[in-house]
């Protein structure tokens, strides 16, 4: 049974820290842990009493197949390594899906087979024929099948789950102290203006997601990044007779995915959508799925930017999501239990973005829809660049 644990209670403040991390969201948490690592004394803010962010409304993939062999794959499987040695240590709850992206037409088999090829060695997958899909999981439907390309890497976690239990773990076993419900207001070093008792700390370090603005105005002026809203949806639970058995993607994911852009078929393929599925390009709807240890789908998503962001969800963009679901998976008595949206920051080009707004501050976001999975890698390479090698 899946177990969500409270956020410890606020800790006791010390006079004086090494460093403070403004935002318990994955961010935040990953640099925390890292900074600790090194000895420093780290305190966490965080202006809810549980983290509400992106980082708990989104599908708990850690899904280094969404990124370009290369560079960006290898920090995220270098993130996937520490997230285990994390998850492991700390005892909560994962599994270790794999992922499946699925083709329905001959143009999608084309592009998972050429990536498969532009890939080499470097990721871990394989093509898989469409009689073995369905052996493997056979909730997967077989009319129009072509095939799937197999994952073993990627791995489930429970953001609800994970976000609000890693500041008690942080805190038992690397002695980081929190502070929910207590925004950061400024920074004077070393002092820290907040909405609850003022603070010292010789550095800073503001992983606030899509508030970096408030913290940091001139920098998120400067850094170009746009804001995307996603709506998401859970199932009710299902009990041990209905596993999917791995995280699945689909055709309309292939455009998604910086990972498939060097597939020479990938325009050919996006026109067909284009023409064929208009109203999925036009809210920017893919569509995931994986399953938590409660048993509940996680499905999901579309993409709205910037201005056309809007306050309030569209029930179309769910219908269409659950349409399209259906033509890959045959779920017995699907009922929607939570329907939410999230938003997070991207930059249009840059996998994330780091800022220094001032002395002694490092303003770390903009990781987009990949934030889950690079967390802890992107922290570690972030602390490195600032630090070096010293304890700062
Ligand atoms: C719907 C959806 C699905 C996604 N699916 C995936 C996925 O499956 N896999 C994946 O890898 N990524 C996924 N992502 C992306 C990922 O969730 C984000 O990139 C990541 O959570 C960003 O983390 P963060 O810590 O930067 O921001 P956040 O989670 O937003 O955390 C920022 C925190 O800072 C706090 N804060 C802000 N200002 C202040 C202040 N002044 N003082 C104190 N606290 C403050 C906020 O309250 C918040 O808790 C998804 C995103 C969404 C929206």
């Amino acid at each position: 049974m899946l177990k969500i644990e409270c956020p410890p209670q606020n800790t006791r403040m010390k006079s004086h820290y090494d460093v403070a991390v403004v935002g318990a969201g994955v961010l935040g948490l990953a640099h925390a842990y890292h900074l600790a690592r090194r000895g420093l004394k780290t305190v966490v803010f965080e202006r809810t009493p549980h983290a509400r962010g992106a980082s708990v409304r989104n599908f708990g993939m850690l899904w280094p197949i969404g990124q370009p062999p290369g560079p960006r794959y290898r920090l995220a499987r270098r993130s996937l390594e520490i997230w285990r040695e994390v998850l492991q240590a700390s005892g909560l709850w994962y599994d270790s899906t794999g992922s499946l992206h699925l083709a329905y037409h001959d143009d999608e088999a084309q592009v998972l087979d050429e990536f498969v090829h532009l890939a080499g060695d470097d990721c871990s997958v394989s093509l898989l024929d469409a009689s073995a899909v369905t052996r493997r999981f056979p909730a997967l439907n077989p009319e129009g099948l072509r095939g799937g390309m197999w994952s073993d890497t990627e791995v489930t976690v429970d953001p609800r789950q994970v976000i609000a239990g890693l500041p008690g773990w942080l805190n038992r076993t690397l002695a980081i102290d929190f502070v929910f419900g207590t925004s950061v207001l400024g920074y004077d070093r070393p002092v820290i203006r907040t909405t609850g008792p003022e603070c010292r700390a010789d550095r800073l370090v503001v992983c606030t997601g899509a508030d970096f603005r408030e913290l940091a105005p001139q920098s998120f002026a400067e850094a170009g990044l746009v804001p995307c809203k996603l709506q998401m949806m859970r199932s009710a639970p299902y009990g041990p007779e209905f596993r999917v058995g791995t995280m699945l993607a689909a055709g309309l994911t292939l455009r998604h995915y910086q990972a498939f852009s060097a597939c020479p078929s990938l325009p050919a393929l996006i026109q067909r959508f284009d023409s064929e599925m208009p109203e999925y390009g036009k809210f920017g709807i893919h569509v995931l799925l994986s399953q938590n240890g409660l048993g509940e789908l996680v499905i999901g998503d579309s993409h709205e930017y910037g201005a056309a962001i809007s306050p309030f969800d569209n029930s179309r963009i769910d219908e269409l999501v659950l349409q399209y679901l259906r033509t890959f998976i045959n779920i017995p008595d699907l009922r929607i239990a939570a329907r939410w949206h999230g938003v997070y920051v991207k930059h249009p080009t840059d996998l994330y973005v780091v800022a220094h707004p001032q002395p002694g501050m490092m303003a770390v976001t903009g990781v987009g829809g990949a934030g889950m999975t690079l967390s802890f890698g992107l922290a570690e390479q972030t602390i490195h660049a600032w630090l070096g090698d010293s304890h700062g």
